[in-house]
């Protein structure tokens, strides 16, 4: 039997980005996971990113069943996502003129970001296949946090809320963003369904703490916190080091921060404006020996930096989900996190780590406290999210529900057209069961 084709819409975030070393955030490795786990699982996947080299080939074979296309849209230099919506209605021409070049049927969009959540309303309308939208992140949620910092494009929150009618169904990541849907986009519930993002269990395990300090040159007598991230204002790491600057006053061993990310393999004040202002402020409480600024590491190094840390540290104003909390947790090392949007969900408060009220240094500080001075409660929390972990965050589980998502969709396309005049009406009506179950 044919497999079912699957278009993966997704502008900015480029699986390709993950072989280099540039800025990938999460929504690179959640299109890369579920399109490699649903291929799997009976799919073909082709990912429709925007071409941003002039050295990028068109048609890039990624894993099995899944192909990684350019689209041409806009000049193909980096530019930043804020920049793309105008390439946007290129990007839609491009790709319909690949599907027509290559005489490709896709059966089902998946759109991801709400800028290819735009070009999938217009395709869903040109092709009459189901689509699956999954935000990432709100412009809503970003403006009442950023305010004037906000630089996304004015018309953001219109297309959103276009997204949020013309969907079939809504992927919402985690409960505090199916309850940001319906009460801040008037969401029908019916039409969402939770599903979490994950992590790679074989890429992200315990190493023994000692042999992971051992390979990155690390102390093994000193107090590690690990940040691991974007370099970003507001992933809030000035707030991590003013709670060290309230340790160092309370205690003789006082932990050391490293601070993993940025764009490139090296960053310093000199060639980054948050490490300049994270370095400034660590100075000026004189804490600024107790900082290191790794740089941007590779997945497969990134465990030996989680299973280092005698606790992982991530206090952001909010987070849509948190792919790092999950990544930590998979090492077996315990996480002190905001109480924000998914990490409400993945971390478990007391069980698997801590929350502290975002912007609340002295908190943030009390938990840690609490954390460095217990190996056992260190210990324990560390076995229980790892455990947490593989019981409900593995891509072979997301890919498995987003499957059966498909199947409905596809089930209910099926049914529709065999019923003359239907195509006006949603998918959903015509599904076995509301896709508004959390599956
Ligand atoms: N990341 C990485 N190398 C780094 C820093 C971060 O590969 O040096 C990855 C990290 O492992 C995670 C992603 O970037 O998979 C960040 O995702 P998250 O959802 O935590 O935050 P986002 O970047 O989407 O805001």
């Amino acid at each position: 039997m044919k497999k079912p084709r699957i278009a993966m819409l997704s502008e900015h975030a480029s699986p390709l980005a993950l072989l280099g070393g540039e800025d990938a955030g999460g929504q690179n490795v959640y299109v890369s996971e579920v399109s490699t786990n649903v291929s799997a699982l009976g799919f073909q996947v082709d990912v429709f990113t925007r071409q941003d080299s002039e050295k990028a080939q068109e048609i890039n074979e990624w894993a099995k069943g899944v192909r990684v296309i350019n689209l041409r849209a806009g000049p193909a230099t980096f530019l930043k996502k804020d920049e793309l919506w105008v390439h946007m209605p290129q990007f839609y021409d491009s790709l319909l003129s690949f599907a027509h070049k290559q005489r490709i049927k896709y059966d089902l969009i998946h759109a991801n970001f709400w800028m290819s959540g735009s070009v999938a309303c217009d395709l869903r309308r040109e092709w009459a296949v189901p689509f699956v939208e999954i935000f990432h992140a709100l412009g809503r949620i970003k403006r009442l946090y950023q305010g004037e910092a906000d630089t996304s494009p004015e018309d953001r929150i219109d297309v959103e809320n276009r997204v949020v009618d013309t969907a079939d169904v809504i992927i919402a990541q985690c409960p505090a963003e199916k309850e940001e849907l319906v009460e801040l986009y008037g969401a029908d519930e019916e039409r969402i369904s939770i599903v979490p993002s994950a992590v790679d269990t074989d890429v992200f395990k315990p190493v023994p703490k000692r042999q992971a300090r051992k390979t990155l040159g690390l102390n093994p007598n000193d107090k590690i916190l690990v940040y691991v991230g974007r370099l970003l204002p507001r992933k809030a790491i000035d707030d991590i080091v003013y709670a060290l600057a309230i340790l160092a006053q309370r205690t003789p061993r006082v932990p050391r921060l490293l601070i993993v990310g940025g764009e490139t393999e090296h960053v310093s004040p000199e060639n980054h404006e948050e490490v300049r202002r994270l370095a400034g402020i660590a100075a000026s409480l004189g804490v600024g020996h107790l900082l290191t600024f790794i740089g941007r590491r590779r997945h497969v190094v990134l465990k030996y930096y989680y299973s280092a840390a005698d606790v992982c540290v991530s206090t952001p104003w909010y987070e849509p989900f948190g792919l790092v909390p999950l990544e930590a947790m998979a090492c077996g090392t315990p996480m002190v996190v905001s109480e924000v949007g998914g990490m409400k969900f993945t971390v478990q408060d007391g069980k698997t780590g801590f929350h502290v009220p975002p912007k609340d240094p002295a908190a943030l500080a009390a938990k840690l406290e609490l954390l460095l001075n217990d190996g056992i409660l260190r210990e324990t929390m560390g076995r229980r999210a790892r455990e947490r972990v593989q019981e409900s965050f593995t891509w072979r589980q997301v890919a498995k529900r987003m499957a059966l998502i498909y199947d409905q969709l596809l089930s209910a396309q099926l049914a529709r057209d065999r019923v003359p005049g239907a195509h006006e009406a949603g998918y959903a009506s015509f599904g076995p069961a509301s896709f508004g179950q959390d599956l």
